[in-house]
């Protein structure tokens, strides 16, 4: 069974102004759609190509280079549209909300950590929330890589995953990564991590 592109779960235009319609289009359509292709040409008639997109990234480190980054991308992504939402939850709620102020202190600081791992990851990657032995981590990963990977730095079950990749962002913030990371925020889905967080306690 070939991987396939998952519709976005909302318009296009639906996170506007803090993400744009033509970005979200180019980053899904094209983007997202390449890692999928790439990752079928990568596991077609190999012992790979019957296992699931989890097993995949479980053993990123162990397959190839082109599994790595094209399973990588395709669950990264696959995770990403769905943290997103129209109109935005404004702020955790729950277990989540509780756990976030008993780790960081606020929202807020929580929030500036977070931000940091963002800015701070050099070149493309990811800033992440995760969740690591009954504890909440931030942490970032290089490229498609992620903290299920067998090959992630910091490894735990991702509560939160925000795409640092230029292409996230290049067309309506150019190089200001900060900008973005400032908007993001405003469109996060908090119910779905909070679900994240709740799955993995
Ligand atoms: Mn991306």
């Amino acid at each position: 069974m070939a991987f396939t592109l998952p519709p976005l779960p909302y318009a296009a235009e639906a996170l506007e102004p803090h993400i744009d319609a033509a970005t979200m289009k180019i980053h899904h359509d094209k983007h997202h759609q390449a890692y999928v292709d790439n990752l079928n040409k990568a596991i077609a008639g190999t012992e790979h190509e019957n296992k699931s997109i989890e097993q995949l990234v479980a053993d990123a480190g162990k397959i190839s280079p082109a599994v790595r980054n094209n399973a990588g991308g395709h669950w990264n992504h696959t995770f990403f549209w769905d943290l997103l939402a129209p109109g935005g939850s404004n702020k955790p709620t729950g277990k989540l909300a509780a756990s976030i102020d008993a780790e960081f202190g606020s929202y807020d600081q929580f929030k500036e950590k977070l931000t940091q791992a963002g800015i701070t990851r050099f070149g493309s990657g990811w800033a992440w929330l995760i969740e690591q032995d009954g504890k909440l981590v931030i942490s970032s990963t290089p490229n498609q890589d992620n903290p299920l990977m067998d090959v992630a730095e910091v490894k735990g079950t991702p509560i939160l995953g925000i795409d640092v990749w230029e292409h996230s962002y290049y067309l309506k913030y150019q190089n200001k990564r900060p900008d973005y990371l400032a908007a993001i925020f405003n469109v996060i889905n908090w119910d779905v991590a909070g679900k994240h967080y709740e799955a993995a306690l």
